[in-house]
């Protein structure tokens, strides 16, 4: 019988359901226990760090790394992970774009940290008290992480072998990739682990997708109809900026796309294509295009720009946070 691989699993800044996207692996979770013996992971083992840093520089064949890096313990287990592993994947979103977590750099940390700290109207007589990175306590010195004030995709900190991407991972992708791993079939590095094709190409509504747009709606205010792609409906689904592999869940369960597999191979930033593709029918006939002022009145539809074009791509995005005059630190130089 072939050797086992050593397999782990970690997570940084993230929601748990890359977590979940391994369990709803079902029965086949058994498949990949026969395969590989997982050797951590936080979520359903208890395995220490400083077990971790005895362990020989690349020990782990695999590592699925989800979740962001925003404060310094997760970078410093993204470093000592990447010295433990042979081959460092970028699971899910937020390791591989930043997701959700990623529009906290909309913000600074003493922005993050004021709405946390001191203005939620449900805080009690803790309002006001800030987290700190070192206390005194009788027994000892007490540590916490340092927060940092921006979200970094976990390329941004150390060198990344492949990505899977999905908020989370559509099973089927973490199946094939994983196969593609047991059996040594794996490509270049940088791969990102799912299809290369465009949503639209695969979606079941592409043969309604407009030449033109003339409206900008919101997904409360109609009741979409469930065969029209939805831009032929005036809703922004992300489908042509979006890498497939999902299934178009969403789109079978009558959402517009937003997104979450993140762009497709040729694309560099997910949210200038989107608004490139969206650029091009809005108009409201085949032959005539938008004055300006127009195209400005309809982009004012929409409510919210970032969430809607970078709800996971802005942390990685070519802008890739907001800054403030007189702000120093260069976005990205934060973590080491
Ligand atoms: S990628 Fe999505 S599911 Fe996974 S941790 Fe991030 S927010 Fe959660
Ligand atoms: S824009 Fe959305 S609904 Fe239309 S074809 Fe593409 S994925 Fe399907």
């Amino acid at each position: 019988m072939a050797e086992k691989l050593k397999l782990g699993l970690y997570w940084a800044a993230s929601c748990g359901g890359c977590e979940i996207a391994m369990l709803d692996t079902n029965e086949k979770i058994l498949d990949i226990i026969a395969r590989a013996d997982i050797l951590l992971w936080p979520v359903a083992m208890d395995t220490k760090k400083a077990d971790v840093e005895t362990w020989p520089d690349k020990h782990l064949d695999l590592c699925l790394f989800n979740g962001s890096v925003r404060n310094s313990e997760q970078e410093e287990w993204a470093h000592l992970l990447r010295r433990k592993t042979k081959a460092l994947v970028a699971f899910g979103s937020c390791a591989h774009h930043g997701c959700i977590p990623g529009l906290a750099n909309l913000n600074s940390r003493a922005e993050v940290f004021r709405s946390s700290y001191h203005d939620q109207p449900s805080l009690d007589e803790t309002k006001g008290t800030e987290p700190q990175t070192s206390f005194a306590a009788p027994e000892g010195e007490l540590t916490l992480p340092r927060f940092y004030d921006g979200v970094y995709p976990l390329d941004r900190v150390v060198d990344v072998d492949y990505y899977l991407p999905g908020c989370p991972p559509p099973v089927p992708v973490i199946l094939t990739a994983l196969e593609a791993v047991f059996s040594g079939d794996l490509p270049a590095k940088g791969t990102v682990l799912a299809p290369a094709k465009a949503l639209c190409d695969t979606c079941p509504r592409n043969s309604t997708l407009p030449k033109k747009m003339p409206d900008i709606k919101r997904p409360w205010e109609i009741a979409a109809n469930p065969e029209d792609c939805f831009l032929a409906q005036g809703l922004i689904c992300m489908g042509p900026a979006t890498r497939s592999g999902c299934e178009s869940r969403c789109i079978n369960g009558n959402w517009p796309c937003t997104g979450c597999l993140g762009p497709t191979p040729e694309v560099k930033d997910q949210g200038a294509k989107m608004l490139s593709a969206l650029a091009a029918i809005l108009r409201v006939d085949d032959e005539s295009v938008m004055t300006d002022e127009e195209t400005r009145k309809l982009l004012a539809k929409v409510k919210d720009p970032v969430g809607t074009f970078y709800m996971y791509g802005l942390a990685s995005a070519t802008i890739n946070r907001r800054r403030k005059q007189g702000e120093s630190v260069a976005a990205g130089k934060e973590a080491k």
